[in-house]
């Protein structure tokens, strides 16, 4: 008996049952090496930072603009979203993407899809702007058009996306509602997000006249990502384009952004 008992005693020890329980006080054995202390996973405080994914604008065959002096837009955006990527992760509050790696072409679905595969929190495209009129200057942030808004909808179907709540299992009335308010509380994020960079960024640089602008862009379209566009200012002005270059003026542009990202954050965790 005394056998079979000394025999369960030490499988048990093998196999971890005689373990001390995982709150245990230090506890020593002969050889005083103390059992390490443990906190149970499940009441381990469970950090979750916000995901901020950065789209740096056109790449590989698309160049986006050129400048008056041979700039390309993919260049300049991929440079700042690098740095603007520095920057975030360096504060350690966030866990940033990029949606692309290098001089890559990626098409509008694959970054979007990048960016819910990620749990984008904020998405946030790089671009530089152009136009015929050499004389325009400054950046602007754009958010999604109210006009657009249908197309994100059935961007959700084409896609086969599943939103918070899967739609799959709601008929085709609930599904729309339910459409509508992830897209309206999105909308919303958007906004608040695009009114705190504007603000941050007078001052720090140029910007255009009504520097708020709405329009379609396909990368603004996921109806569960909040989201802005960016143009950093204008290619097709040789001023601009020369700041556009110098990692200095980036440097404050992107502060900007960083400053923005933290007070939205602050504000909607509130
Ligand atoms: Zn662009």
């Amino acid at each position: 008996m005394r056998r079979i008992l000394l025999t369960c005693a030490i499988i048990a020890t093998l196999i971890g049952f005689a373990e001390p329980p995982a709150f245990a006080q230090a506890r020593y054995f002969g050889d005083s090496v103390p059992y390490p202390r443990v906190q149970p996973r499940l009441l381990a405080k469970r950090v979750v930072k916000p995901v901020i994914v950065i789209d740096p604008g056109h790449g590989g065959r698309d160049p986006g603009a050129i400048g008056k002096n041979g700039t390309q837009e993919k260049g300049i955006t991929y440079s700042a979203a690098q740095e603007l990527k520095t920057i975030l992760a360096k504060s350690g509050k966030y866990k940033v993407i990029v949606t692309r790696r290098g001089d890559q072409y990626i098409a509008h679905e694959e970054r979007l899809r990048i960016a819910r595969a990620g749990g984008a929190d904020l998405f946030i495209s790089l671009h530089a702007d152009s136009t015929g009129n050499g004389a325009a200057r400054g950046a602007s942030v754009y958010t999604l058009a109210d006009r657009a808004k249908g197309r994100s909808k059935r961007l959700v179907n084409s896609q086969n996306w599943i939103l918070d709540v899967d739609l799959a299992k709601q008929s085709d009335p609930v599904g729309d509602i339910l459409v509508d308010l992830a897209q309206r509380k999105t909308e919303s994020q958007s906004e608040q997000f695009a009114n705190i960079l504007l603000k941050n960024l007078e001052g720090k640089t140029r910007l255009i006249g009504n520097s708020h602008r709405r329009a379609g862009y396909f990368v603004l379209l996921a109806p569960d990502v909040p989201a802005v566009l960016l143009e950093l200012g204008f290619l097709s002005n040789p001023n601009d384009e020369a700041l556009l270059k110098s990692k200095k003026h980036r440097k404050k542009i992107l502060g900007a952004v960083k400053g923005s990202v933290d007070q939205y954050f602050k504000q909607i965790n509130r």
